[in-house]
């Protein structure tokens, strides 16, 4: 990545181009959309899911909060433990909001929502929602809960 990328508009947008998209996972790759292909992991326009308008709009509500809080983590400045403390609460709004995102979703096609973690707390084995192990059969970060429907 280019320094000067970080004040320019996302352009290069890599997507999903498998035949046919049969789970999403709901994650902050730095782009405008979060809706990704859990197969490739790239990222699955919103029309060709053909979602609904009230779908569409609970990923964005989620989103426009997760990105923010994502970015101020990034940032490692004065919000950074407040920005990590909303986003490691499972009971926070932005995980709220979340899971309800990916469950919504979840009627039409199977979604999990990507649950922050951070690596300086060393890799996740456990869910943070219901505490159980994680099943690290995985093509994609660490693990995943699917009564909680999360991935980390
Ligand atoms: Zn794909
Ligand atoms: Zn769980």
């Amino acid at each position: 990545m280019d320094v000067y990328d970080k004040l320019r508009p996302w352009t290069k947008i890599e997507a999903c181009e498998c035949a046919s998209v049969n789970g999403l996972l709901l994650v902050d790759c730095l782009t405008d959309n979060p809706l990704h292909c859990d197969f490739c992991r790239k990222e699955v326009d919103p029309e060709r899911l053909q979602l609904t308008e009230k779908e569409t709009e609970s990923v964005a509500s989620w989103f426009s909060v997760a990105r923010a809080l994502y970015r101020l983590w990034l940032n490692s400045g004065e919000y950074e433990s407040y920005a990590k403390a909303c986003l490691l609460d499972p009971n926070g709004q932005v995980n709220r909001d979340g899971l309800k995102a990916a469950r919504t979703l979840s009627a039409k096609i199977p979604t999990r929502l990507w649950f922050f973690s951070d690596t300086d707390n060393g890799e996740p084995t456990h869910c943070p929602i219901c505490l159980n192990e994680l099943d690290a059969d995985v093509k994609w970060g660490t693990g995943t809960c699917n009564s909680c429907g999360i991935q980390l």
